[in-house]
Parts: structure tokens; sequence; C-alpha cells
């Protein structure tokens, strides 16, 4: 069954997601909503990532899609799972980096994000990981964790505009 990406209307996207007893991730429950939130995201042509509270789930979690390492380039380990994720080290080098939302069809904007951002998480098989990172996947670190903040980026976003549907819906 595949789970539908809810919009911004949603209450599940303004509430501060529960966390995560890292006991829990090898649950049945949990590792279905990994697969439904990876089926998700694959089907979203220019989806990098997905939080937990966009497919209504009110937990602590979020996954990115493996094209999000492959458009930086990156060469270290690649984690796609981020469970109880936390921000540990934000630069305060910011940029204003182009951004939107599976939530929050179809805008799009500029938003402040720190360049460098360090994250701990447990992954999928409840190992605890540290994970430093800048460009799209720090960009993407903060855009995920803020939602599990109740926040979304049209929150923060400078310049809003309306992307035509042709940018982000499969032919
Ligand atoms: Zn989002």
């Amino acid at each position: 069954m595949t789970k539908r990406i809810v919009q911004k209307e949603h209450r599940a996207l303004r509430k501060i997601a529960r966390a995560i007893d890292p006991k829990e991730i090898s649950t049945t429950k949990i590792q279905k909503m990994i697969v439904e939130m990876t089926v998700a995201l694959e089907k979203e042509p220019d989806g990098v990532a997905l939080a937990a509270p966009q497919i209504g789930e009110s937990l602590r979690l979020f996954i990115v899609s493996p094209m999000a390492y492959e458009a930086m380039n990156f060469s270290g380990k690649k984690k796609l799972v981020f469970i109880n994720p936390v921000i540990l080290k934000r630069s305060k080098d910011k940029k204003l980096v182009e951004e939107g939302c599976l939530s929050v069809r179809p805008l799009y904007g500029k938003v402040r994000r720190s360049s460098r951002v360090t994250i701990e998480a447990y992954d999928e098989r409840g190992e605890k990981f540290i994970m430093e990172s800048t460009g799209l996947l720090a960009q993407i670190f903060q855009h995920e964790t803020d939602h599990l903040e109740g926040v979304l980026f049209t929150d923060k976003a400078k310049e809003l505009m309306e992307m035509p549907k042709e940018f982000y819906e499969k032919h």
C-alpha cells in the first residue's frame, strides 16, 4: 500500500513529533513505515527527502533519497534513515538557498540555512551515528528536522513563488 504524502493543512505537519524508543526501531511498525516512506519518496521525481509527519505519522524519523547523495558526489558512508535526529552543530555561516517541500506544493522560496551541520541519529538497525555535511545534505537535515518540530519552510522563506506543475509531475 502506498502512503499518501499529506499537504500543509494536515495536523501532523504542525505537531512536535514523538521520539522513537530505540527498542522500537526493529518493530514491524517502524520497519514497515520506513519501507512505505521509501516507496512514497521514490514516486516523487524531485523529492530528495521525506519526514514521517509528511505521511501523517507524528514520529521523529526522516529518510533521504540516494539521489541527494548522488547530486553532491558524496563519498562518505551514505545514510538513508535518520531516527530521533538531533543537529549537534550548525555553522554560523549561512546561505540563502532555494527550497521546496513535497507537502507544500507548489510553492518554492529561498531560506537561510547553515552551510554546514553535524547531525546525530539512529539508523534503521538502531545504530547511533554522527554525520557532518555541507551543501544540499546540510540543507536537507535542517529542513527535515524542522518538520519534526512542526515547522514548514514557508514559515521562514522569502520570495515565495509557485512552480509550474510540469516541474514536479511525472509525464
Ligand atoms: Zn518538507
